[in-house]
């Protein structure tokens, strides 16, 4: 892994991230940007080169991190995965799921690593409660509500935000959307910056999801409900409880126990990022590839109909 030579393709304000964990982690060879002031800037922080064009940072390297914005995604990992490199995509995958499938069958043809940064994956509720064992949940609901920032505008907020929350709902279920339900409201740019869905799977799992990029003050938390118990997840401040019915006592509540789960302090990035050297290195699989990321665009991509269909009735 160590020997690897990696590249970050964006370095605006995550890319710079994924660059500081390539340095760590392998032979960070340099860095691209649009911007070549931001090129310079991270390429001096981290003493490597300021490439100036794509084509010359891909000559250079296995893998790349492809940090830019999300309607560039295709474009930069077809050309990348021409000049045979390995691709870590941040989310959402890209626009559409033509354009996934496209990316999917040339990972496949070239035999190249694809990965999606679906980085919550790797959160330390969301491996303890898989590890669990507890089945699909019921009922969950999230919400994950942002200040505005001026970043991911060519998206709105279903897959800037919600895509997360859509990601972990089909991982911690297994289960496809049957049946979507949304609102939607562009409040301060051209695109819905406020969202709520309401989601039933072919399970008979049902999903609530609010994500909102215009709030004051931010929250990311999930709860999830199984028929003897439910969790309560607070992301932001890494905490997890689960409420197990039948056993203990909760003040004011008899019959159930609370149990506070020790979470690990975790750098998400940097697991996300040996995770997808390891795939490079030893062809394991990564924990988001191709076929997820396009699985949870779909699901996204259906939220973004059911609103488009609310704020044109
Ligand atoms: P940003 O605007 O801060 O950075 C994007 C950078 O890409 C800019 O520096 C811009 O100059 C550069 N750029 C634009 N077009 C380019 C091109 N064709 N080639 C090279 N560079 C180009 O945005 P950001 O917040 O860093 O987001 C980047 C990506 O990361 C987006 O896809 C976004 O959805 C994703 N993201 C993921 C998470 C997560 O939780 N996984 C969080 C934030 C952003």
């Amino acid at each position: 892994m160590k020997q690897l030579k990696t590249a970050v393709i964006g370095v605006g304000h995550l890319g710079r991230f994924h660059a500081q964990k390539y340095a760590q982690l392998s032979q960070l060879q340099g860095v691209y940007d649009a911007n070549p002031a931001r090129s310079a800037e991270v390429a001096q922080e981290l003493g490597c080169r300021a490439f100036t064009s794509v084509a010359e940072l891909l000559a250079e390297v296995d893998a790349v991190s492809i940090a830019t914005p999300t309607s560039t995604h295709f474009a930069v990992a077809e050309m990348a995965m021409q000049a045979g490199v390995h691709c870590l995509v941040e989310k959402p995958f890209t626009l559409d799921t033509d354009e996934a499938d496209a990316l999917i069958t040339m990972a496949q043809e070239r035999h190249l690593v694809l990965a999606v940064g679906h980085i919550k994956r790797v959160h330390p509720a969301i491996l303890h409660l898989r590890q669990a064992g507890y089945g699909a949940p019921r009922y969950l609901e999230a919400e994950r509500l942002a200040p505005f920032k001026p970043r991911s505008l060519d998206i709105d907020v279903i897959m800037d935000l919600m895509i997360h929350d859509l990601d972990l709902t089909l991982l911690l279920t297994g289960a496809e959307p049957v049946d979507v339900r949304a609102v939607g409201v562009a409040a301060v740019t051209d695109k819905a910056d406020m969202a709520n869905a309401w989601l039933t799977l072919n399970n008979g799992t049902v999903a609530n999801l609010a994500a909102s990029r215009v709030v004051r003050e931010p929250a990311r938390r999930m709860r999830i409900f199984w028929q003897d118990r439910y969790a309560s997840v607070d992301f932001m401040n890494n905490t997890l409880h689960i409420y197990h019915r039948g056993e203990g006592m909760v003040p004011g509540i008899p019959g159930v126990r609370d149990e506070a789960v020790g979470l690990p302090k975790k750098d998400a990035l940097a697991s996300e990022i040996e995770d997808f050297l390891q795939a490079v290195a030893t062809g394991k699989a990564v924990f988001c590839d191709g076929i997820a990321g396009r699985r949870v665009l779909a699901a996204a991509l259906q939220v973004r109909t059911a609103v488009d269909h609310f704020l044109n009735r």
